[in-house]
């Protein structure tokens, strides 16, 4: 048998060093097989148009000829501008480079050019970000090509060109996973092709095949997977029972420091109930920002713990592993349960030492990421799972404990609230409870929209607030696909607010901040050490400070509405009237709206009603605000239909009697085993 391209490492390329290897791996590709899956999230477009077709403001590439001697001015540190008039189907244009005075020699009048770039109808000028000479070859001219997300050492030019090159290298060794009876229902491209379209499409409808057929198998074998797991376990009284009765739990709430809401009494109800069953429990939590999960997860926690179990809650990011573990330790250190953070940021002697823990069942709650359920960690006997904010628990994670002989309840919380009959499509069987009240006493939070010249009024807003005691957020611009310049962003705005604001503490943090200061900068605001937050997206999710009182959104016209709405949820946290101010001058209409909304309402399934009115299912699905899993090419709307196709073809086929044997579905079996679903139980 050939080597499969999964067993190949990606240094097997020509071209990929050791170095680039290395760089590969924070990209999460290993094998040969992971870089050609590494597909291209959008395509620039060099086909050549006509300009009349053009609209203003757009990118497009253009073909003409040199009508003039280039002129070139310099400015200081290395800065250039090069010009050059351009004849374009009968119509005269400037074309301009910035940075690029190298090519002065070669713009000679009369050659031919193709000029890519944005065109500005009302001054005539292309500024070029590629161009070609037809004379010495068009490389790019004519094509699509395809825009990878990338980042650190590895360049857009050096991940197109290494693709090309695995492709002439092992294109050929691609195998078929689709047996024939679906890719012949369908009329799907061979994965082959489909996957050397996927990267260089000749054209569009290469570029719709390749997709159509990619969709399908991604989807089909997310459902294939969904499946065998459910076949596997299904009607199994095999899961943890928990014991602990009715009294236990009220004397504990008895001790929280507020009144637990009806609603939140309703679902730990729906979750006891489940938790006392032998079957594991596969629950989706739901309730707005605010509305009080996390006390809701600690209940639940420490029933497990009780039922003389473990528990684990599973977060997105190391700020929140730490602030969940701070509350957790608060409620339970008078009842002495042992709590630990496993974070990827733990040294290796500490770590050690939180796994022999776990093993051995000295610490009964461990709070993480998902370095938490790595193949490494064992647990001595793990009853619960949570999972908070978006971060799902799949099924592969679930198939690694049950071969470790261990087959927990899990709850999934998120403030996104999904449709019943999508989160089963989604996540295989589920059971949902909503949290419908925020706690009493919290005041609506006042949102008001502002134009970027009203700043400085924005800033006495801060200082009214702090001088109250209060604390603030100032949430940076985010910026497109580019995580350096938004870290650039929040660091221009700490300076200039430091000098606004010379008597107060200003803290900063954004995503590039190593694991420590990211965990000093948030205590010290926490502990309302610092008065203003500066910070990036990184506080998204989760951050609970209910001091806070001020939200204020840079830019906010380039967030979406649940992103707008994640944020504002930082504040209005505690009994004080909390305020968001939206800094924002947005162009488009949709942009209007969105502001608008976020004025109008602060009750987060309105406004993720309104999100899907104003963007249409196909974004407000594809985002990773809905805590719905995140697909490489299918888009959970767009390709809505094709997920039900996909549910359906795979249902049928596991419940096939011979499913296992079928030698025409060899690759399939070969796929589950590779993700750790096999047939039966634990063949080890
Ligand atoms: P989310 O649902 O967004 O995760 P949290 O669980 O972080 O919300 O709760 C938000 C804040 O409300 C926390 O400070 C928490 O202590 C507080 N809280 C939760 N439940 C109640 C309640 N029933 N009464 C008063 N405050 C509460
Ligand atoms: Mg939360």
């Amino acid at each position: 048998m050939t080597t499969a391209l999964h067993e190949i490492a990606v240094r097997q390329i020509k071209g990929v060093s050791a170095q680039k290897e290395q760089e590969l791996h924070a990209f999460g590709i290993q094998t040969v097989a992971d870089l050609l899956d590494y597909f291209p999230f959008r395509y620039e477009d060099y086909r050549v148009r006509d300009l009349a077709e053009v609209k203003d403001g757009e990118k497009a590439t253009v073909q003409g000829k040199i009508m003039s001697t280039p002129s070139l001015q310099r400015y200081g540190r290395g800065k250039s501008r090069l010009s050059c008039r351009v004849a374009v189907d009968h119509m005269l244009l400037t074309a301009v480079w910035f940075n690029r005075n190298f090519l002065q020699s070669q713009l000679t009048p009369g050659r031919e050019i193709t000029i890519t770039g944005k065109w500005d109808q009302n001054r005539r000028q292309v500024t070029v970000t590629d161009s070609e000479f037809p004379d010495k070859g068009t490389a790019k001219t004519g094509t699509l090509q395809p825009v990878y997300s990338v980042g650190g050492a590895i360049t857009q030019s050096w991940m197109r060109k290494t693709i090309k090159q695995a492709l002439e290298q092992y294109g050929s060794m691609i195998p078929e996973v689709l047996p024939y009876v679906l890719t012949s229902k369908y009329q799907l491209i061979p994965r082959r092709e489909a996957v050397m379209r996927m990267h260089l499409p000749g054209d569009a409808v290469e570029g719709q095949a390749a997709r159509r057929r990619m969709v399908y198998e991604e989807l089909f074998l997310f459902q294939l997977k969904l499946h065998a797991f459910r076949a596997q376990t299904r009607g199994k009284a095999d899961g943890v029972t928990h014991t602990t009765d009715n009294e236990t739990i009220r004397s504990f709430v008895k001790g929280l420091p507020f009144e637990l809401t009806e609603s939140q009494k309703k679902v730990i109800n729906e979750i006891m109930y489940d938790m006392r069953q032998p079957y594991s429990m596969n629950r989706l939590l739901q309730g707005d920002v605010g509305s009080g999960k996390t006390v809701v997860a600690a209940v639940a926690l420490y029933a497990a713990v009780k039922s003389g179990h473990q528990g684990a809650l599973m977060v997105p990011t190391e700020i929140l592993a730490e602030q969940h573990g701070r509350t957790l330790d608060k409620l339970f250190s008078p009842y002495g349960i042992q709590i630990a953070l496993l974070t990827g940021s733990l040294g290796e002697r500490r770590r050690r030492e939180i796994l022999a823990g776990l093993q051995m069942g000295l610490i009964d709650i461990v709070v993480g990421t998902h370095a938490l359920i790595q193949e490494d960690v064992f647990f001595r006997s793990l009853g619960l799972v949570v999972t908070d904010e978006q971060h799902r628990f799949g099924v592969n994670q679930r198939s690694i404990l049950r071969r470790k002989g261990m087959n927990p309840d899990v709850l999934t919380m998120t403030a996104t609230p999904i449709p019943r009959t999508l989160a089963i499509t989604a996540f295989g069987d589920m059971d949902v409870s909503t949290i419908k009240e925020r706690p009493q006493g919290r005041k609506p939070i006042k949102t008001y929209w502002v134009k970027h010249e009203m700043l400085d009024r924005v800033l006495g807003f801060i200082r009214r607030e702090v001088g109250e005691g209060r604390q603030a957020y100032v949430i940076c611009p985010l910026i497109e696909e580019s995580d350096k310049l938004d870290v650039q962003n929040a660091i221009d705005l700490h300076i200039q607010l430091q000098q606004a604001f010379p008597d107060l503490k200003v803290g900063l943090l954004h995503g590039r901040l190593p694991a420590s200061e990211k965990e000093e900068v948030m205590r010290l605001f926490s502990e309302a050490e610092t008065h203003v937050l500066i910070a990036t997206t990184v506080i998204e999710v989760g951050v609970d400070v209910p001091n806070a009182t001020l939200m204020i959104i840079m830019d906010a016209e380039r967030f979406g509405l649940s992103q707008l709405h994640q944020l504002r949820g930082r504040v209005g946290r505690g009994g004080h009237q909390s305020f968001c101010v939206l800094v924002a001058d947005p162009k488009s209409e949709t942009g209007r709206e969105r502001m608008q909304v976020m004025t109008e309402t602060d009750d987060g399934f309105e406004v993720a009603r309104r999100d899907l009115e104003l963007r249409g299912p196909g974004d407000f699905f594809g985002t990773k605000q809905s805590g719905l899993p995140e697909f490489k090419v299918a888009d959970m709307a767009a390709d809505f239909a094709v997920l039900e196709t996909a549910r359906d073809d795979a249902a049928e086929m596991v419940t096939q009697p011979d499913f296992w044997e079928r030698p025409d579905y060899t690759a399939l079996h070969q796929y589950l085993m590779r993700e750790q679903i096999f047939q039966g139980e634990l063949l080890d």
